[in-house]
């Protein structure tokens, strides 16, 4: 089966999806984009996710380049097409093409817009959080909009390979201050001795994670203690339990943080009854 891919207004065959060489996303990382869950061929959080991309889109003052619903029936396209029962669709709205010039191209020119669709398998998700994942600390070098989510993942693929050759799947960055911002790719959590989640808040700084609000839901609708403040790495390494959130790994246990390990080493009750639990506040999608 060849995987279909969307290219501004066509599905095309993956080796033949192709954007222009001036593409601004490709020349300035001018550019933003969104990953949202599948889950039984069904969209995961399409409405939060779709507003995260929106508010993207004006923070770089890039036009929305359809309406939601259009984009929303080309997510779902590629889903169908590429027979996506569990794993991952990805859309990228960049700026456009236009020739290589700082100054942003006039408005004739038309956002490009990508979108692809893979298939994970839930079992092997399912394994890793069953023994939990290690990470390892990295200086946050990025810039101070990561709240914005732009394709621009140099510090984020740095940071990812650093932790792969410690044996780590995530980093977490650290700010000046000795406090974790977030995970490469995730938010980060961690649950204090006395069982209250502690997580971030939003900021410029790090990411409104779509999984976060969810499971911030969750949280509260379990009636779980929940404080939302920053945390050191220190507390981090002396921490009860500590996990990460993201579309694609939803709720996903910490059991060591630079080679020591968390806790007693497993993955902890609060991780594991919030993971369980996680696709129960989501919202899936018809359609
Ligand atoms: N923080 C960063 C830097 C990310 O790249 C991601 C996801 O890719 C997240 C947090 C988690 O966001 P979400 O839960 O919307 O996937």
């Amino acid at each position: 089966m060849s995987r279909i891919v969307y290219v501004n207004g066509r599905y095309v065959p993956y080796a033949r999806a192709a954007v222009h060489v001036e593409d601004r996303g490709f020349q300035f990382a001018d550019g933003i984009y969104e990953v949202c869950e599948v889950r039984g061929g069904h969209l995961v959080d399409e409405a939060r996710h779709m507003a995260r991309l929106t508010r993207s889109l004006g923070e770089l003052q890039i036009a929305q380049p359809m309406r939601t619903a259009a984009l929303v029936h080309v997510m779902r396209q590629v889903i169908r097409r590429n027979h996506v029962r569990n794993g991952l669709v990805y859309l990228q709205v960049t700026r456009g093409t236009a020739p290589r010039e700082f100054y942003f191209p006039d408005a004739s020119v038309t956002p490009t817009v990508v979108c692809l669709a893979r298939s994970i398998s839930p079992a092997r998700v399912d394994t890793n959080a069953a023994s939990g994942i290690a990470v390892k600390s990295m200086p946050d070098i990025r810039w101070q909009r990561c709240d914005i989510k732009t394709v621009m993942l140099l510090p984020a693929c740095l940071a990812k390979e650093a932790a792969r050759k410690d044996g780590a799947r995530e980093a977490w960055f650290i700010d000046n201050d000795g406090l974790v911002t977030e995970g490469a790719s995730s938010n980060a959590w961690i649950v204090d001795q006395s069982g209250a989640v502690i997580t971030r808040p939003l900021g410029a700084d790090n990411l409104p994670g779509v999984t976060r609000a969810t499971l911030l839901d969750a949280i509260k609708e379990e009636g779980m203690q929940l404080i939302e403040r920053p945390f050191a790495l220190t507390e981090a390494y002396a921490a009860r339990e500590a996990f990460i959130t993201s579309a694609t790994q939803t709720v996903m246990p910490v059991v060591r943080i630079d080679g020591r390990s968390v806790g007693d080493g497993k993955p902890g009750a609060i991780v594991q009854r919030l993971r369980l639990k996680f696709h129960q506040f989501a919202a899936i999608s018809s359609g």
